[in-house]
């Protein structure tokens, strides 16, 4: 089977905008309300001639009770049977204590992690994303979901951590 990457994140980071640059297509459900992505749902990606699995998750928030508890739950096993974990940061926001969270988790987990940096829409913001290597998992690699401004790099990043 293809190997699978999981998409974690805080509600509203912009996980499934991304998630439909890195497939290609619009099927990853986005919009303006957090969390609205309450099941894992895998899509098939292919890059360079490589066939791999997104799987998209509602957004990650250790702090949770009631369904937003149960929608981190599901992005922790998504996480824990995935091949690789794509961390998702919003730029504008910057490293919330959830964020602390995730990584702690992920540092544990011992799965290859690429950290994408989002809403960095234009060259300003890249210094929001510069700061996000206080995070510990390795470089933080700038990206738009909304305008597409460096998902090849972001594709070739997963493709070397598969
Ligand atoms: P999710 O909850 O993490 O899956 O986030 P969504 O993909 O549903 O996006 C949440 C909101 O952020 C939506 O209004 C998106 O249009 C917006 N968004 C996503 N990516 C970007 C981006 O790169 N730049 C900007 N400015 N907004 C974005
Ligand atoms: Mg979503």
């Amino acid at each position: 089977p293809a190997p699978t990457l999981a998409v974690v994140g805080r509600p509203n980071v912009g996980k499934s905008t991304l998630v439909n640059r890195l497939i290609g297509r619009r099927e990853a459900v986005v919009q303006d309300v957090p969390g609205v992505t309450r099941d894992r749902v895998s899509h098939d990606a292919l890059w360079r001639g490589r066939r791999f699995t997104v799987v998209d998750t509602g957004g990650w928030d250790p702090m949770a009770s009631g369904l937003q508890a149960e929608v981190t739950a599901q992005a922790e096993r998504a996480m824990q049977t995935s091949d690789a974990v794509l961390v998702v940061v919003d730029a504008s926001v910057g490293a919330t204590e959830t964020e602390d969270a995730i990584a702690k988790v992920l540092r544990r987990s011992k799965r290859p992690v690429i950290l994408a940096v989002n809403k960095v829409d234009d060259e300003r913001a890249e210094a929001d994303a510069a700061a996000l290597w206080s995070l510990g998992l390795g470089e933080p690699i700038a990206v738009s979901g909304l305008h597409g401004r460096g998902s090849g790099d972001l594709l070739d990043a997963v493709l070397e951590a598969l």
